[in-house]
């Protein structure tokens, strides 16, 4: 079977040019800049990578930044820094990069961010819209597999997707956005049973696992769309969670310039789409305030 590669870098780059237009309009008309803050615990040397490429990809875009660089923290500690930062309104995004170290509390401190500025989508209040179809910002990393499926016309309705992990950032919202967008959706985990035939039976398959090439090729079906959002390095080299499906998956995202570069661009949409809610509320709420004072 002939292979198409779904190709990651060409995805991001239409994001990227039309959060650049977007980012100028808004220039334009507020005579205001957008601002991220991204905010790294501890030593992790692969989330210094990852905020890097954020932070590069923000200044292709002319989004600021302001960057917190923290070797050690405690959660009040950071529950604070991030409670300043919702009231900051040069702010628009909050970007807490994980994993967090294990001193800290994950979710309480992403459920401390403004769900106006929760960009990364990984606070309660961004899941629980979810469950009711409303993204206001959905996790970047599935939103942005749902951009690519969207930018190649990949049709899910109806169709059985299987979704390998479960964390919170990836496999269930993952599998939130494929189910609001009525596919069949079958979430596996390391405790799932016979997890060859639940990919073999699927037409989409989303790679989340965090394991070199643990999906096998043979497993997948004759033209089966093959996401892979796994991201590992072997020997200096960038491996997926999959196999390299080519000649046996219709689609396939390719390791790299496959998710990863579309993950930065729907972080970059996000933010955007932050600031300019911040400013229409802003107007609503005055044009609410002048009515109510004429009355
Ligand atoms: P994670 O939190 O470690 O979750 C891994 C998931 O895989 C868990 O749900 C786990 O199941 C499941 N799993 C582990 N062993 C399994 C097995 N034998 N069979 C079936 N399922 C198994 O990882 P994550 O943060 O979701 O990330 C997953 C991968 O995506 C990693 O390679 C990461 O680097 C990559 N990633 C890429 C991007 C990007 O932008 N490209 C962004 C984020 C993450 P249990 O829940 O039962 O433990």
């Amino acid at each position: 079977m002939k292979s198409n590669i779904l190709d990651g870098k060409l995805v991001a780059k239409s994001i990227e040019t039309n959060v650049r237009n977007r980012v100028l309009e808004y220039e334009e008309n507020y005579n205001d800049n957008i601002t991220l803050a991204t905010i790294i615990i501890g030593n992790n040397k692969a989330s210094k990578t990852y905020i890097k490429m954020k932070l590069k990809a923000c200044q292709r875009v002319g989004i600021q930044t302001r960057e917190y660089y923290l070797p050690e923290f405690t959660t009040e500690g950071l529950i604070s820094l991030i409670q300043m930062l919702n009231e900051d309104s040069e702010i628009n995004g909050i970007l807490l990069q994980h994993p967090l170290p294990k001193n800290i509390d994950e979710q309480k401190c992403f459920d401390t961010i403004s769900p106006l500025k929760d960009v990364d989508g990984l606070n309660s209040h961004s899941f629980g819209k979810m469950s009711f179809k409303e993204t206001d910002f959905g996790a970047a990393t599935p939103t942005g597999i749902i951009n690519i499926l969207d930018f190649y016309n990949i049709k899910l309705e109806g169709q059985k997707a299987c979704v390998i992990g479960r964390s919170q950032i990836l496999g269930k919202p993952m599998a939130l956005m494929l189910l609001n967008k009525d596919a069949t959706v079958t979430i596996c985990h390391s405790k799932t049973q016979n997890l060859e035939n639940e990919v073999k039976s699927a037409d989409i398959v989303i790679a989340a696992v965090g394991k070199p090439e643990f999906i096998k090729k043979s497993w997948l079906k004759e033209g089966a769309i093959v996401i892979d959002a796994g991201y590992n390095l072997v020997n200096g080299k960038s491996v997926g969670d999959v196999e390299n499906p080519n000649g046996i998956a219709s689609f396939y995202t390719p390791i790299p310039g496959g998710v990863g570069p579309v993950t930065v661009a729907t972080l970059l949409e996000n933010t955007v789409k932050s600031a300019e809610n911040q400013k229409a509320l802003i107007q609503t709420k005055i044009k609410q305030y002048i009515k109510e004072e004429i009355k």
